[in-house]
């Protein structure tokens, strides 16, 4: 936040719109094209560096889960929108330092890589909130990345975490290196639901698949996707 281009405070309700109803018409789509049930995939909105008056319009249009890769642009937004009735995802890399104001504002944290993470969350998670939704985050394609698990050290991770009574471990999410062509966009993906479909075996709770974002939805969608994370197709380019 903090960026003076007016962009964000200027897009017009229309545009807003138009674009949800292009991603909802995108999803629907994918989901045709794989042979899926219609409405099994949902949209989680990517709110980061949005202001919260773009959040409460988006509400307005008929969006309700919203992604934050900041614990404190989370809680902030959370605050301003207590009013509604929201869920909210936090998808960016977690801090030691973090992890209270995650476990007490968030419904569901998709970026879980380290147990220690997982304890802080669980430990720190209020009473009578319920058990934190989690994901573990698995690196796939992306070897440079700082953040996931090694799809190796996946299953020792998950059934450490399944044992914490503060959270409800509910799947895997990944980031995948942008690629261009659907084949390629696929392949980290088939390996994300591969995975997921080992872990079930010894980790039945596991129904959630959080994998694609505005470059690469039909893909995600097409490989088993359950829930995708659009930012800027929805809400537009940020410039931070
Ligand atoms: C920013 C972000 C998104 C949204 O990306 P877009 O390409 O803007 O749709 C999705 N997932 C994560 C983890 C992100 O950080």
């Amino acid at each position: 936040m903090g960026n003076q281009l007016p962009y964000d405070a200027t897009m017009m309700p229309t545009e807003l719109k138009r674009n949800i109803s292009e991603v909802d018409r995108r999803i629907r789509a994918a989901e045709e094209a794989a042979g899926r049930p219609a409405g099994c995939v949902s949209l989680l909105a990517v709110s980061k560096t949005k202001p919260s008056e773009l959040v409460r319009q988006a509400h307005g249009l008929g969006l309700r889960a919203f992604g934050e890769n900041y614990a404190q642009e989370m809680a902030e937004k959370a605050a301003a929108l207590a009013d509604l009735p929201l869920s909210w995802h936090f998808i960016g890399p977690i801090q030691s330092n973090k992890t209270s104001v995650i476990a007490e504002v968030s419904d569901w944290v998709h970026s879980v890589d380290r147990l220690k993470i997982a304890r802080r969350l669980s430990e720190q998670r209020p009473d009578g909130k319920g058990p934190l939704n989690v994901l573990v985050q698995v690196k796939t394609s992306d070897e440079d990345s700082k953040s996931g698990v090694e799809p190796d050290a996946a299953p020792d991770l998950i059934a450490a975490i399944s044992e914490l009574p503060g959270l409800a471990l509910r799947g895997l999410m990944t980031i995948p290196a942008p690629a261009t062509s659907q084949a390629a966009q696929s392949e980290p993906f088939r390996q994300l639901k591969v995975l997921m479909d080992h872990l079930s075996h010894s980790v039945p709770q596991l129904d959630t698949l959080s994998m694609g974002m505005s470059g690469d939805l039909e893909a995600a969608v097409g490989e088993g996707a359950s829930i995708v994370r659009i930012g800027t197709d929805i809400f537009g380019a940020r410039y931070n």
